[in-house]
């Protein structure tokens, strides 16, 4: 049995949470409370926690960086429409995945799954090296990407990018980090290198740039590779 631990002071959502959940066979633990969610976390070993980011004691960012001091479990984050700076934060400080308020029960639980099936390949940077598409084909041993029997030639930029994105699949990866990434800390605010890049990569990798399959824009927020 799956278990998430949901942390959320707003009850009403805890109860149609848990409901859902339950009715989907997960075991449910609910937290109110950050500093209950913690202990929980750590005692209860969780595979996958929802976690709401207006919490009434601990700010939800300040939970997800205690809970990355020693787990790796994969969080999902419950935010208002309002704050996307504050999305960013929970990204940055190593979040899986948001999911922004009011949202579909469906939509909730289609994040909540692929966040768990991340959450199982212990280490994915090092376990892919063949990536393949309807498109293209990335070695990330050898460094090479290639369109049928076509070799692309991509700048060390572009290369850098691509397998950021392409080694964390379906995860959206915030701006910044990308930024600081590839391009270093002085960085981090030029969001337009980001445009220009990723126009870049689609133009040589999507079939159709300007509708891209694979390489997927999250407006303000980041990028996210769909396999
Ligand atoms: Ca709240």
């Amino acid at each position: 049995m799956i278990k998430v631990l949901v942390v959320e002071d707003d009850a009403q959502l805890v109860r149609a949470l848990r409901i859902n959940l339950e009715a989907r066979k997960f075991e449910v633990e609910t937290a109110s409370e950050g500093s209950k969610a913690l202990n929980l976390a750590a005692a209860g070993k969780p595979d996958v926690i929802v976690l709401d980011l207006g919490l009434p004691d601990i700010d939800g960012i300040d939970v997800i960086t205690a809970v990355r001091e020693s787990s790796r479990v994969p969080i999902l984050v419950l935010s208002a429409r309002h704050t996307s700076e504050e999305k960013i934060r929970a990204l940055d400080a190593g979040a899986d995945d948001y999911v922004t308020k009011p949202f579909s029960m469906d939509e909730l639980l289609a994040r909540l799954r692929a966040a768990i099936r991340r959450g199982e390949i212990p280490a994915p940077s090092k376990e892919i090296s063949m990536v393949t598409t309807d498109d293209f084909t990335v070695d990330l041993v050898a460094k090479k990407v290639s369109r049928g029997d076509r070799r692309v030639r991509l700048t060390p930029t572009e290369w850098h990018l691509l397998e950021i994105l392409i080694t964390n699949p379906g995860r959206l990866v915030s701006q910044r980090k990308l930024l600081l990434d590839v391009w270093g800390p002085t960085y981090s605010e030029h969001t337009n290198y980001l445009r220009v890049y990723m126009a870049q990569l689609r133009r040589k990798l999507e079939a159709d740039p300007s509708h891209p399959r694979y390489l997927i824009t999250e407006p303000g927020m980041g990028y996210r590779y769909e396999g």
